[in-house]
């Protein structure tokens, strides 16, 4: 999951990228509105944290240019200030929800967390296929209701493509959603990644479309 955080206060900045990449979250960071816009034309995020009072374009206008975009990337603002008048112009302009600072980065990730369920359309917070199921708030994975270890960047691959069962991932694709900008990544880590899992939960569970990519197929109902 990759996540774009637009936040001028350098701490906080600081402090909410490493909390949320030690947590296993790919997080590009930038500190200027004009900076968000140019990372959001370039960029595929599965979400973005972003802060109104900004450098540059505020947060509204970045906002505001993306919804106009048609880019329906699920955004939650960050308000310095809690009034009614912050929170309904962050909501009008196209946000999906919003933090009041300060705030714990237990409920900016529990919100995170709640905002990708609705963007991919899970209906409860656990994904479950076949013989696997998967706790995004815990970071648990299981088969056959036992507990399996993961690596993050493993839990990381795995998640992209339950979320996305039905649907091919790209080699590319998945590398995005493990990888923030600057960050090495090995020329066949995601083979390995998918190996891992392979080895770790079952065979079957993830299917090489040739020339393309990787899937987990869409449950059968
Ligand atoms: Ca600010």
């Amino acid at each position: 999951m990759r996540i774009l955080l637009v936040e001028d206060d350098t701490l906080l900045g600081q402090g909410v990228s490493a909390g949320l990449a030690q947590a296993g979250w790919a997080v590009d960071w930038v500190s200027d509105g004009l900076d968000a816009d140019a990372a959001l034309r370039t960029t595929s995020y599965d979400a973005v944290v972003l802060d109104l009072g900004l450098p540059g374009i505020d947060g509204l206008a970045v906002l505001g240019r993306l919804r106009a975009a048609k880019d329906a990337t699920p955004v939650l603002v960050l308000t310095a200030r809690d009034t009614l008048a912050d929170r309904v112009a962050g909501l009008d302009a196209g946000g999906d929800d919003y933090l009041v600072k300060p705030f714990e980065l237990a409920e900016l990730q529990a919100r995170l967390r709640a905002l990708l369920r609705r963007s991919k359309g899970a209906a409860g917070p656990i994904l479950r296929h076949g013989r696997v199921a998967l706790d995004p708030a815990s970071r648990m994975v299981l088969l056959d209701d036992e507990p399996v270890e993961l690596s993050a960047r493993e839990f990381a691959t795995l998640q992209e493509l339950m979320l996305n069962a039905g649907r091919v991932r790209t080699r590319g694709q998945l590398e995005d959603s493990l990888y923030g900008w600057g960050e090495e990544i090995g020329s066949n880590a995601v083979e390995v990644y998918v190996h891992n899992l392979r080895r770790k939960l079952y065979a079957g569970l993830i299917r090489t479309v040739r020339g393309v990519g990787y899937v987990i197929p869409a449950a059968k109902t």
